[in-house]
């Protein structure tokens, strides 16, 4: 793939105020420019290539849940990492999702510049629109880069987002219930 990638990369690096053919640097625009095509590979992804048929008919009525994803996103503010994990939970009315299709729509819209907000909502609504679940929730708990390395230097705050939709909305019985397998794997 031809980029201008590598390119600003360098300019980039003597802005900084660094040598760009200094030994250690001379590859380094080309790997940063790999590396962040990588991270945000999510725009050349869609919902529908990554499901590829994997719905599969079934009569359960029963809460899925995929508990300890792991997330990794750039922040659309600072370009920096926010990591941690996605829980997510659906009630089929007909159709199920193969179980990995879950990991890898979190990683679609993680892959992705986002904001924590929009990366859960983003998610529930994919999942709500490719299974006409009766209540999808989505919960994300991460660490933002750009709170740890620089502002305000929080070293230890645990950002936390969630999305309920339909019955886990409606009902604070199916709310608690998930709530409550979710915390259990992080005690
Ligand atoms: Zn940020």
């Amino acid at each position: 793939m031809t980029s201008n990638l590598p390119h600003h990369y360098r300019e980039i690096l003597k802005e900084l105020g660094e040598d760009p053919n200094r030994e250690g640097l001379l590859d380094t625009p080309t790997r940063a420019a790999k590396a962040m095509q990588y991270l945000c590979h999510g725009y050349s992804q869609t919902v529908e290539e990554i499901v590829n048929g994997a719905l599969f008919a079934s009569d359960s009525d029963e809460m899925v849940i995929v508990k300890d994803i792991e997330l990794y996103s750039l922040c659309e503010h600072h370009l920096l990492p926010f990591i941690g994990k996605a829980h997510v939970a659906y009630i089929p009315t007909g159709k199920v999702l193969g179980l990995s299709k879950i990991a890898r729509i979190v990683d679609m819209f993680a892959r992705r510049l986002q904001i924590q907000e929009n990366l859960t909502r983003e998610i529930a609504d994919a999942i709500q629109g490719i299974t006409a679940a009766s209540g999808v929730a989505v919960v994300i708990e991460a660490k933002h880069m750009c709170m740890m390395m620089r502002g305000v230097e929080k070293q230890n705050s645990l950002m936390n987002t969630s999305v309920m939709l339909g019955a886990f909305r409606e009902s604070s019985t199916t709310r608690q219930e998930f709530l409550q397998l979710i915390r259990r794997s992080n005690d």
